[in-house]
């Protein structure tokens, strides 16, 4: 029995909301607060609706540390599920410190100004978070995060030298809008417009964005055209499997996708700087995002499926051996039953499961921790009975 906390009711924080909703006896309060009061109502009265549980509601400006601290220390939560924005994660992990909580997030943090995510940020709270007997679980969302307990679960239980790994991100749904994104347009656009980047023989390597794709038969979904971009778990990855040779991050782009973003980025709607307009500073990827749908409203006529998973090659008892673990979801299932597409979906699952394995003791630690370092088997029996089972073809 436990408090939780979520901040940040977009997309993913809906999900969450919902699932904890689900599994009472483990969150037996919840309390979702975030910027915008209202939309926080409006899954509070969800839940209400489909599964007859009352959560409380609040108002927080999580970049604020003062008032997410009197937050905490009136509330007195076990855990806080960060799923508001990366702009957040350090606001929130100063203030889980100061108020003496566990913290859960689902990306890394990104400095406003510069599209750069690096876990050198959230890596330095490592000393104060283990002397203050706090635990910090890192990227508990589909990629990072199951992405990366596939890896370990290979590592542990698959191979007994891993060579190579390809993280595959295959998004095949419509939406029916001509160019919107999954999850929060800005953090979204700011990811896929930077340089590609992989990991081989000891070094990263760098190529233009976009120049490099290969097409793959996703399960069921069919092949599709991959392009390789940069993918924050690839840091931690690099880190934690022992052995490793390559790894590269792939993700699917329709072609009508990628017309769009290159003629928002050719005429400058992408940027990130301030410009002055009519007298005042605009940010132009911040007034992109006021025009592109809202993730959350896309879910209701969604189709398809998200296809994902980690493709690794190694060496089993003297064998060469190549396996590829994934999940598939259906984003009109995740609809029925949570109101939400299936990649604010595949993301908010994780995140309660890894909540689960802090809140139940099956993870624990002090200091900051990455989802490879922890123990994989029950995370992923978990996550298969909570919404994302899980499969491994072997190649
Ligand atoms: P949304 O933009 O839909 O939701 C973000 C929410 O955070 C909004 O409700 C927003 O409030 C709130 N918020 C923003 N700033 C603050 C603040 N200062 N204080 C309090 N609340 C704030 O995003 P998503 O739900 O799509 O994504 C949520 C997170 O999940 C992101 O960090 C994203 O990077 C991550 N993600 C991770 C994935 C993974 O697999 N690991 C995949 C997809 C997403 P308001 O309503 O006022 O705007």
């Amino acid at each position: 029995m436990s408090k939780v906390l979520i901040i940040g009711a977009g997309g993913v924080g809906g999900v969450v909301a919902h699932k904890c909703a689900m599994v009472p006896d483990v969150f037996s309060e919840i309390l979702l607060a975030s910027r915008t009061l209202r939309r926080c109502e409006v899954i509070q009265s969800q839940i209400r609706e489909m599964h007859g549980r009352d959560i409380q509601i609040a108002q927080v400006d999580a970049d604020n540390v003062a008032q997410t601290v009197a937050l905490l220390r009136s509330y007195e939560p076990n855990l806080v599920i960060n799923v508001a924005l990366p702009y957040q994660d350090l606001p929130l992990m100063d203030a889980c410190l100061e108020a003496g909580i566990d913290y859960l997030d689902t990306a890394n943090y990104e400095p406003p100004d510069v599209a750069k995510f690096e876990y050198k940020w959230q890596w330095a709270y490592q000393e104060r978070y283990e002397k203050a007997g706090l635990m910090a679980l890192l990227g508990s969302g589909f990629d990072p995060g199951v992405t990366n307990v596939f890896c370990a679960y290979a590592q542990q239980d698959l191979f007994d030298e891993i060579h190579s790994i390809d993280i595959l991100d295959c998004n095949a749904g419509n939406h029916g809008h001509a160019f919107a994104t999954n999850f929060n347009p800005e953090i979204n656009i700011r990811e896929i417009t930077q340089p590609g980047r992989y990991w081989e023989d000891g070094a990263w390597r760098e190529i233009a964005p976009m120049s490099v794709d290969m097409t793959f038969d996703f399960p069921e979904v069919g092949p599709r055209k991959a392009f390789l971009i940069y993918h924050e778990e690839l840091e931690s990855l690099v880190r934690n499997i022992r052995g490793l040779r390559r790894i590269r991050f792939w993700m699917t782009f329709g072609e009508e996708y990628l017309t769009h973003l290159r003629v928002l980025q050719n005429v400058g709607m992408t940027r990130i700087d301030p410009v002055e307009f009519q007298g005042q500073q605009i940010v132009p990827i911040q007034f992109l995002k006021a025009l592109l749908p809202d993730p959350a409203s896309l879910a209701e006529n969604y189709t398809g499926k998200t296809s994902i998973g980690c493709l690794i090659d190694g060496v089993k008892d003297g064998k060469l051996r190549k396996v590829f673990i994934y999940n598939v979801c259906d984003h009109a299932e995740c609809y029925r039953e949570v109101r939400a597409q299936a990649v604010s979906y595949t993301t908010g699952v994780p995140a309660v499961v890894g909540a689960m394995m802090m809140l139940t003791g099956k993870w624990r630690g002090k200091g900051v921790f990455n989802m490879e370092q922890l123990d994989p088997h029950p995370f992923l029996e978990a996550l298969a009975k909570h919404g994302l089972p899980w499969h491994i073809i072997e190649l």
